[in-house]
């Protein structure tokens, strides 16, 4: 089984939180090595659940996940874009 990008953003807060189950775990863990992206995401994704912890407040900001999907399509579809190197 390969995870896409679009299954580890769901994946990301579990993931933070280690509720995932091992096995899938260890597949975004796979994932996050691979891919620059994802683990941006999950980057900015523990920033904020650390500047929200002061409050003891876990919910992400609303709109976050709107604003972070928006913004995770348009550096897909930039890096789709981008001619791919080192391959033929
Ligand atoms: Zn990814």
């Amino acid at each position: 089984m390969v995870l896409e990008c679009k299954h580890v953003w769901n994946y990301v807060s579990e993931f933070l939180d280690n509720s995932l189950p091992t096995k899938t775990r260890e597949l975004v863990q796979k994932h996050l090595e691979n891919c620059e992206i994802c683990s941006a995401i999950l980057d900015s994704t523990r920033n904020v659940l650390i500047l929200t912890a002061d409050d003891r407040v876990f919910e992400l900001p609303a709109g976050y996940t709107e604003r972070l999907h928006a913004r995770l399509a348009r550096e897909i579809d930039a890096a789709n874009r981008r001619p791919t190197q080192g391959q033929d």
